[in-house]
C-alpha cells in the first residue's frame, strides 16, 4: 500500500501575473498515508485549491517534489480522481453515459463498463435516474452522480474541492455520510477542501489547517471521536458530543487567529 502514500517534499506554487508574484504556498513538507481521510480547511486565498491541483497534476510545482509512492506526479493521472465544487456533467449524455465515459475513454467493452455504471449508480442512490439527461437531476443528484463518474475509475486517492458547498443542509449531510460509507467500503484515500471545520471535523481521521497568503500548513490535528474505531462509519449523532464540539472550537480559534 505504500506505493499509494502521498509525499510533498518542499513543494510551493507561487503564481507569475501582470501586478507580481503570487506565493500561495510555501514550502510544504507533507505526508499522507493511504487510508487517511484529510481535510483541509482556512480562510479564502489561502491556497487550499492550489495545494489540491498540485496533488491532481493540474498544477506543477514551483519548487519541490511531489510523490505519490515511487512516482512523480507529473499530470493527473487515474489513481487520482478529482471532484470538483461544481458538477462537470457532459449535459449531452445520460447519466449512466456520463459514468461510462471514463471506461469507455480507456477502452473498457461495452458489457463491463454499463455492469460498472449500474454498480456505481446504485452505490449514489441513483439506480432510478442512469437513463436522465444531468439537467433533470437536482443538484445534490448531479453531485452523486459527479461522485460516481469519478469512483467508476476506481482512482485510489480521490481529491475533492468543497464537493457539498453548493447544496442544501439536508443533502449536504447525507452526502457526507455516503462518503464516509465509501471511504471504509472501498479503502480509498481522500483530500478534502472545505471552508466548514464542522464538515472537516466530522469527515476526517486529520485536519489541516492552512493560514493566509503565503498559504502554509500552521495546524496538522488528528481527529478522533467518540466511537471511531478502524470499521465504524461515524453517524451525525457524534457532532453532538463534547469531543465533537471541542475539537470544533480548537480548529476555528486556529483558523481565526491565522486570519488575524
Ligand atoms: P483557496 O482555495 O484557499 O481560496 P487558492 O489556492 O485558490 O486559495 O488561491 C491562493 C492564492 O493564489 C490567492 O491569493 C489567489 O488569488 C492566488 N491565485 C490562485 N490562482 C491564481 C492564478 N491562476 N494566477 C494568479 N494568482 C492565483
Amino acid at each position: 500500500m505504500a506505493r499509494d502514500r502521498v509525499v510533498l517534499a518542499g513543494v510551493s506554487k507561487t503564481y507569475a501575473s501582470d501586478t507580481g508574484p503570487t506565493v500561495a504556498l510555501s514550502p510544504t513538507d507533507l505526508v499522507i498515508d493511504p487510508g487517511e481521510f484529510v481535510s483541509v480547511v482556512g480562510p479564502s486565498g489561502c491556497g487550499k485549491t492550489t495545494l489540491l491541483q498540485l496533488l491532481g497534476g493540474f498544477l506543477e510545482p514551483s519548487t519541490g517534489s511531489l510523490l505519490v509512492g515511487a512516482d512523480r506526479v507529473e499530470g493527473p493521472g487515474p489513481e487520482r480522481g478529482v471532484v470538483f465544487q461544481a458538477p462537470t456533467l457532459y449535459p449531452w449524455l445520460s447519466v449512466r453515459g456520463n459514468i461510462e465515459f471514463g471506461p469507455k475513454c480507456r477502452g473498457v467493452d461495452k458489457k463491463t463498463r454499463r455492469a460498472a455504471a449500474e454498480r456505481m449508480l446504485a452505490l449514489v442512490g441513483l439506480a432510478e435516474f442512469g437513463d436522465k439527461r444531468p439537467y433533470e437531476l437536482s443538484g445534490g443528484m448531479q453531485q452523486r452522480a459527479q461522485i460516481a463518474r469519478v469512483l467508476v475509475n476506481d482512482p485510489r486517492i480521490i481529491l475533492m474541492d468543497e464537493p457539498f458547498g453548493a447544496l442544501d443542509q439536508l443533502t449536504r449531510e447525507r452526502l457526507q455520510v455516503e462518503l464516509l460509507r465509501l471511504w471504509r467500503e472501498a479503502g480509498k484515500t481522500i483530500v478534502f477542501v472545505t471552508h466548514s471545520v464542522e464538515e472537516a471535523v466530522f469527515l476526517s481521521t486529520r485536519v489541516l489547517v492552512m493560514s493566509a497568503r503565503p498559504g502554509r500548513v500552521i495546524v496538522d490535528r488528528r481527529i478522533q471521536l467518540p466511537g471511531d474505531d478502524d470499521t465504524a462509519v461515524r453517524d451525525l449523532a457524534v457532532t453532538a458530543t463534547p469531543e465533537f464540539q471541542a475539537l470544533k472550537t480548537e480548529l476555528a480559534t486556529a483558523i481565526y487567529e491565522a486570519h488575524a
